[in-house]
């Protein structure tokens, strides 16, 4: 116990027993004092400070009862605890005993067990009791200075003492509040109440060490305050929890700003905006909106000039989308209620208040974007950058904060995808398409495993010659409900989850499985090519040359049998690597071409410092040639290709779909087709049956 010994008084007329009970005592670690009449009790009580009085009932002289009456006018139970000494036919005297303050008794003949079960639980609730008086004096204390509320709970006659300043966080006078426990409880937002009472549950179970809660409460002027509550109970021996106490501390500010921006933060926003649904639900007449924001390419400027300037330009878009709204005119025009939150990253909300009709979101959205547009001064340069916006406007169906933000969210969406800088309101199509998409992601990603993907294959022909040269590998996805989709309708969504990554390289080994495959088994065709189409995403990847090396090694195909078509826009995002990189493909010995030729950059110039081989010119080219009407199109075939033989470039003419077309590209030295005319893309099995019968066209 050590510091913490207890100091028993022990007081008894009988020497015998007093003696006794002190050693025993003693022997368990208390330190005794032992008096012998109630004269000596009262004097040493108020000589030597003493946790703990042993009472005995009959004395002479003054006897227990009247000490004990004495000692009670001038000490609490709480603070001195008094345990009577009686014999067992007393119970009257008990009775008496425990009217006038004692805690406790024994009976004679002590049973010693008892004794000290019973002084140990005074003892512990006297501790737990100034424990919790000195933790309350430093609450107290701290409160002052921290403007905390105090309240302090008996549970036994569910009363609560709500200190003043408790009473004017929530904007109430002394007197407008009474000291019951739902002047707490009833204030408690309904959505926080059943767990706010079930964290007082639990802590006064004893099931946890401090009752600590973040709620909000009601303020009088109708506004919901957030506040942490703190406390500590104090229990009884039994564990029955006794009394609650502890402070408030509002922590709204916290709660409802961004620190970086000092905005309000998503939190607030979407308490905003739950209660203007709720007031629009009752005025027909009432429109708001909430418009999404996001910067456009936040993510390279913030990798590009650092964190610390992508804070500062958060900043001061922050300020600029607020003065902007704060403008004189916008708000009169529009209600008072207008803000701006923060929801995170390079979110913005903004809540626009009272509007006349969608044309105030409209106005009120392109005055947002002009506010951003004009350069940023960070770090001593000029940034630049634009908002995408998407606009929802308040209509009945709404119920919750999240659909209506879940709305203006899907908008931003489109705008991004229409090509950012620009804004777009929501409507029930484009939640349609959302979803539609959202299908189409978790379809992509189970289809793979279970094998619902498949490569067709379409021959390359050599004009001059007529015989098939190659193939290109081209997806087909047999959808369990939609039947067999094109790659146009999955490819781009395949693109932008990423997981073109692992689509691509099932659909690279396969084709080069596929042709080691009719090589052998084909021997006028042991020179055959595979095309494969290659997707950026794919292109990017560090190990795609090794991976593609290994794979060729395991199937015993050479270099020299695949081709890779890659796009335009793959090459020119990052020219320098990328040359980088198709030279190392191409000192391999794997041949590269650039497909959909013409639809893109489509810069000679340009292009004849990559490493090509083949020139893939797009079928919209080719689609107008040797109808007699000559159109822009045919035009530009007979500029490429003169051109590309400068180069020593290969060309190969897609979606060649009549004899006509072939004659003009033979007449202009093209030297291979690919389309219709010759063969649609066919199944691996047709594509065999096809090579069995060595077809020239
Ligand atoms: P692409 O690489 O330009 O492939 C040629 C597309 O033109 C194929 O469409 C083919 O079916 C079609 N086509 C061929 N001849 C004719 C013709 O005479 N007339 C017409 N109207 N069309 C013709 P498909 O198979 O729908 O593929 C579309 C695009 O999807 C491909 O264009 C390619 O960019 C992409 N793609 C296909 N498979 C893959 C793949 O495995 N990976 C990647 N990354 N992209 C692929
Ligand atoms: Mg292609
Ligand atoms: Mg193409």
């Amino acid at each position: 116990m050590n510091s913490q010994t207890s100091r028993l008084l022990v007081v008894d007329d009988n020497e015998m027993n007093r003696d006794m009970l002190a050693r025993r005592l003693e022997r368990k670690g208390y330190e005794i004092v032992a008096v012998d009449s109630a004269r000596q009790l009262l004097q040493r009580v108020k000589d030597t400070p003493v946790d703990l009085v042993l009472l005995d009932i009959e004395m002479p002289e003054i006897s227990g009862l009247d000490a004990l009456k004495t000692l009670r006018e001038a000490y609490s139970p709480i603070e001195l605890p008094i345990i009577m000494v009686t014999a067992k036919n007393q119970s009257d005297d008990v009775v008496k005993a425990l009217d006038l303050g004692a805690n406790d008794y024994v009976t004679k003949p002590i049973d010693f067990a008892v004794a000290l079960a019973r002084i140990g639980t005074q003892l512990s609730h006297k501790r737990a009791q100034e424990a919790l008086r000195e933790s309350e004096e430093r609450y107290a204390l701290a409160a002052r200075g921290a403007n905390d509320g105090l309240w302090d709970w008996d549970l036994e006659a569910n009363t609560v003492y709500f200190s003043p300043r408790w009473k004017t966080m929530l904007g109430y006078e002394d007197g407008e509040i009474q000291d019951k426990p739902e002047e707490w409880l009833s204030r408690i937002h309904d959505a926080d109440r059943d767990r706010v009472k079930e964290e007082i549950a639990a802590h006064q179970k004893a099931s946890t060490l401090h009752f600590e809660s973040e709620h909000r409460v009601l303020h009088k002027d109708g506004t919901f305050r957030w506040m942490l509550s703190r406390g500590l109970a104090v229990h009884d021996a039994s564990g029955k929890a006794l009394r609650m106490a502890g402070w408030q501390t509002d922590v709204t500010e916290g709660k409802v700003s961004d620190p970086l921006t000092g905005l309000p933060n998503r939190l607030l926003f979407t308490d905003r905006l739950g209660r203007l649904i709720k007031h629009a639900k009752r005025r027909k007449d009432y429109q708001f909106s909430v418009l999404f924001l996001d910067l456009d390419g936040f993510k390279m400027i913030n990798d590009s000039l650092g964190h610390l300037v992508g804070d500062q330009l958060l900043m001061g878009v922050a300020t600029r989308l607020e003065k902007c709204l704060r403008a004189t005119d916008t708000v009169a025009r529009l209600g008072q209620g207008c803000i701006v939150a923060r929801l995170g990253g390079d979110e913005f909300t903004i809540l626009l208040d009272d509007l006349k009709d969608a044309n105030d979101a409209r106005q009120a959205a392109d005055r947002l974007m002009k506010a951003v547009t004009a350069p940023f001064i960070l770090d001593g340069k000029e940034v630049f950058t634009s908002v995408s916006i998407g606009i929802a406007l308040s209509n009945s169906s709404y119920d919750e904060p999240e659909e209506i933000l879940r709305d203006a969210d899907t908008a931003m969406y489109r705008a991004k995808s229409l090509g950012k800088a620009r804004y777009e309101i929501f409507d029930a199509d484009m939640r349609a398409s959302v979803m539609a998409r959202l299908q189409l992601e978790m379809d992509l990603r189970r289809a793979l495993e279970r094998g619902e993907f498949s490569n067709f294959y379409q021959p390359i022909v050599s004009l001059a010659t007529g015989e098939i040269v190659g193939f290109e590998a081209l997806l087909r996805w047999e959808h369990p409900t939609r039947g067999q989709l094109s790659p146009q309708e999955f490819i781009s969504v395949a693109e932008e989850t990423g997981f073109i990554r692992e689509l691509g390289w099932w659909n690279l080994r396969e084709a080069c499985r596929q042709m080691s495959e009719w090589r052998t088994k084909y021997d006028a065709y042991s020179d055959l090519t595979m095309s494969v189409n290659l997707s950026p995403k794919q292109f990017l990847q560090p190990n795609l040359l090794e991976d593609i090396q290994s794979l060729l090694l395991e199937l015993g195909l050479p270099p020299t049998a695949l081709k890779l078509e890659l796009t335009e826009s793959t090459v020119m995002g990052d020219p320098s690597s990328a040359i980088e990189m198709l030279e190392q493909i191409k000192a391999f010995g794997i041949s590269l071409a650039i497909d959909d030729f013409g639809t893109g950059y489509s810069s000679l110039s340009y292009l004849h410092r990559f490493p090509l081989d083949t020139l893939k010119i797009d079928r919209s080219f080719i689609s107008g040639m040797g109808d007699g009407k000559e159109n822009g199109g045919a035009e530009i075939a007979r500029t490429i290709l003169p051109m590309a033989s400068n180069l020593h470039l290969d060309v190969v003419a897609e979606g060649v779909e009549t004899s006509e077309q072939v004659a003009m590209l033979k007449k202009l030295h093209c030297k291979y087709g690919q389309g219709y005319y010759f063969s649609k893309p066919l199944s691996a099995d047709e594509a065999g049956l096809l090579l069995a019968e060595q077809p020239t066209w």
